[in-house]
């Protein structure tokens, strides 16, 4: 080899780089080009070794980069500098460490960047005790005059939340340059200590633009997005990261109108990182519909998506139950090669799961290259969700297989599982041994367990659990112990529970419309009214009913009482055609969910008009024949509204698939997959 011409070396060289930045390379080839490098001295430059540990560390073959380094003609510090770097970039552990004590045994001396390296894989990976010794072993190298590394330093301690030590380096530094400063401020905002980073920028003899961000990043963070914005506007230096630290702190205090107005200001310095601030502000503020519309005109204008506004996305169709919209998602992250990561890949497995189709949630799950905990979870979850109590806790059993460590929400996944599919004694079972993994109880373990024991009818052991739990019993505890007084019929029962949850939340108006209902059902006339004017008085309103239909990539939304729809009186009007039909069938309009101070025909238009009912009837109208339906609702459904869309399931011939706030219901052909249990 060492024949070859320089001409043909430098274009071999060239060749090389050019496999190498092939982003689809294997292993083979990888080896090839290895054997090359290795055999012929000459190729062995900077660029070439950069390239190939980086292709390495793209497969995730760091052993043959470490092996690769190892057998360099000679020992070669840029190489296990850029083998440290790459490891921690690739978010591969600890296996850093393992790098650089392999590189002090072959007697290759460090230098600054690989001391940055390593202090920057210690703040990562929080190695606090190796960080300690690096800093040690930089003092001892002679290095403590040196600023980068000492700030290196300084923003070790910062991230690692030594808020003494990092003053200690900072205070201790010889001279401080504008980064030093910045990094000191940036370690005050991490702690909270606003007035104090301000008052080190205020007395900084220059800033830049760095500064000025940190600043106002400083204030977003603690929301005072007021003076956020009088750094803002002072700022001589503006640039894109200025701006979108400033929307960022709008959206996160809810201000979206201001956000937007400083994001149509922008013009076109927008990048994609503005784009995605003000979709995740939309889908954090719950106006998904704005964030849906904000990432159509994010296309129009020709700006690509990253995997954080792929995430958002997915999460605002999950809300929305826009189904349509999610799997038009799913197809652009494979069209445009998104990798999907256990990130991604729990975004989509929660958007199919929230959608309805449990189904592709599984399948896009099982086709996952890595899954964590939370993958995990959010498919037992799912399944709980869908009733598929027994494949839940199938997958629990899988996931200890795969030897991940199940955490407290994981039982609460699997309580709920047990609870919606009516799994007594497995759920009993896998309560005791909560503990087992070193997980304590919470609360909301509790709250599954009051739930699962009083669904099967068991509400004096559930009242007996809440009363002896180590914590106070809070709304949602309390709540489910109502809805079992309710399916089991108990009204004394009731009563009490009620008193406690009026107690804890004085506001929320279901808890009256239920007290009263309950009354009614005891033909207690006088507390029914008595109940109804404590609410009035107290300016409490009940939740208005809300169910979201998405058709042809448009999410329709229909509040109780509104008739606001364009086609509102084509939906009513084939309402009365369906009541009519459901009669024929047989079905009694229950009205035991309807306030009892109206006449019993207008209760029965009130059930009518609920809103899950007028999506379904709007969902049959606009689709096509045998096209499944899908609605979210925000409250619970009414047993009315459970009965009726049993018997549309069957009369239309179609499969509805209704979310509530517990559970999803699967109607088929005249019968619901909760089996009337939710
Ligand atoms: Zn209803
Ligand atoms: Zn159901």
């Amino acid at each position: 080899m060492s024949s070859i011409p320089r001409r043909s070396l430098s274009s071999l060289s060239d060749h090389l780089l050019f496999r190498l930045q092939n982003s689809s390379i294997n292993l083979r080839h990888l080896q090839q080009i290895q054997a090359q490098i290795l055999t012929n001295i000459h190729l062995q430059s900077n660029s070439l070794i950069t390239h190939f540990l980086s292709s390495c560390a793209r497969s995730r073959k760091l052993d043959n980069a470490l092996l690769f380094v190892q057998n360099l003609r000679r020992p070669y510090l840029y190489a296990w500098n850029s083998l440290i770097r790459l490891s921690v970039e690739s978010g591969s552990g600890q296996q850093f460490l393992g790098f650089y004590s392999k590189m002090l045994r072959q007697n290759v001396a460090p230098d600054k960047t690989t001391f940055s390296a390593v202090l920057h894989g210690c703040v990562v990976f929080s190695e606090i005790k190796v960080g300690e010794a690096v800093h040690c072993q930089i003092l001892k190298m002679g290095f403590d005059f040196d600023l980068f590394l000492l700030t290196g330093i300084l923003n070790f301690y910062g991230k690692i939340g030594d808020l003494c030590s990092a003053k200690k380096v900072f205070d201790g530094m010889p001279e401080r340059d504008v980064v030093a400063h910045n990094a000191m401020i940036g370690v005050l905002s991490k702690h909270g200590l606003a007035s104090d980073a301000r008052r080190l920028f205020d007395e900084m003899p220059e800033r830049n633009s760095a500064s000025w961000n940190s600043m106002i990043t400083c204030y977003c963070k603690w929301d005072d997005v007021h003076s956020a914005r009088m750094i803002f506007d002072q700022n001589p230096v503006k640039d894109v990261i200025s701006w979108n630290a400033i929307i960022d702190g709008y959206c996160k205090s809810g201000l979206l109108e201001t956000a937007q107005e400083l994001f149509d200001q922008m013009g076109s310095a927008k990048n994609s990182v503005t784009w995605n601030t003000m979709i995740t502000g939309y889908v954090q503020c719950r106006e998904f519909n704005r964030a849906i519309s904000m990432f159509q005109q994010m296309q129009v204008e020709n700006v690509k998506p990253t995997e954080v506004t792929m995430v958002s996305l997915l999460s605002a169709c999950a809300h929305l139950g826009a189904l349509d919209m999610g799997r038009w998602i799913h197809a652009y992250i494979k069209h445009h090669n998104f990798r999907i990561d256990v990130v991604l890949g729990n975004a989509l497995l929660d958007m199919y799961y929230k959608c309805g189709s449990i189904e592709t949630a599984l399948e896009v799950f099982h086709g996952l290259s890595r899954k964590n905990v939370y993958c995990w979870n959010t498919i037992i979850v799912g399944l709980g969700m869908h009733g598929y109590g027994k494949e839940a806790i199938d997958a629990f059993v899988a996931m200890e297989n795969e030897r991940t460590r199940p955490d407290g929400v994981t039982f609460v996944g699997l309580l709920c599982a047990c609870s919606h599919s009516g799994l007594i004694s497995e759920g009993r079972r896998f309560f005791s041994q909560i503990g087992v993994y070193g997980i304590e109880p919470g609360i909301e373990h509790y709250g599954c367990m009051v739930d699962l024991l009083g669904r099967a009818g068991f509400l004096e052991e559930a009242l007996k659990l809440i009363e002896t739990m180590p914590m106070k019993p809070n709304c949602a505890v309390w709540g489910s112990l109502l809805r079992a007084c309710r399916i089991h019929k108990d009204a004394k029962l009731s009563e009490q529970v009620t008193k406690h949850l009026l107690e804890l939340d004085p506001c929320d108006g279901g808890n009256y419309v239920f007290l009263s209902n309950v009354y009614a059902s005891m033909n207690r006339w006088d507390d029914v009214e008595s109940c109804r004017k404590m609410m009035l008085g107290r300016g409490v309103h009940k939740t208005p009913g809300c169910s979201l239909i998405e058709v042809n990539n448009v999410v329709h939304e229909f509040v109780i009482g509104d008739t606001s729809h364009p086609q509102f009186t084509q939906i009513s009007a084939f309402l009365d055609e369906i009541a009519m039909e459901l009669r024929d069938l047989g079905h009694e309009p229950d009205t035991t969910s309807v306030f009892h101070d109206i006449e019993e025909e207008e209760k029965e238009n009130a059930v009518r008009y609920h809103s899950e009912k007028i999506a379904i009837a709007f969902g049959v109208m606009s689709t096509g024949p045998g096209k499944p339906i899908r609605v979210v609702k925000n409250l619970r459904m009414c047993s009315d509204c459970h009965a009726a869309t049993k018997l549309m399931a069957k009369l239309f011939k179609r499969e509805i698939i209704v979310r509530d706030r517990n559970r999803f219901h699967h109607f088929r052909d005249g019968s619901c997959s909760c089996r009337d249990y939710w």
